[in-house]
């Protein structure tokens, strides 16, 4: 599998995106930023640059045009704290 992912562009989640070691502890979990169910076969999903904050993935959901805001927002306000209190 290549990184065309990258580009941002939705893409489908295939069964060599569910091989990839990305789960688990200091890696990108195969979730929705927003959600925390993890991805499977079929769905689709799209990588998202975000500024000042990690990048994501995104589910269908709860992608849209703000998306890379909304996140920035969510790990700020969210998910930091949540990662400060058991670091
Ligand atoms: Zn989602």
């Amino acid at each position: 599998m290549s990184n065309n992912f990258l580009d941002g562009k939705p893409f489908v989640v295939t069964e060599e995106h569910l091989k990839l070691p990305w789960a688990g502890k200091g890696r990108i979990a195969f979730s929705c930023g927003f959600c925390p169910r993890q991805f499977e076969l079929g769905d689709t999903v799209r990588w998202v640059y975000v500024e000042s904050a990690p990048n994501t993935f995104v589910c269908t959901e709860h992608d849209g045009p703000d998306v890379a805001e909304r996140f920035r927002e969510h790990w700020l306000t969210v998910i930091r704290p949540i990662l400060d209190r058991w670091a």
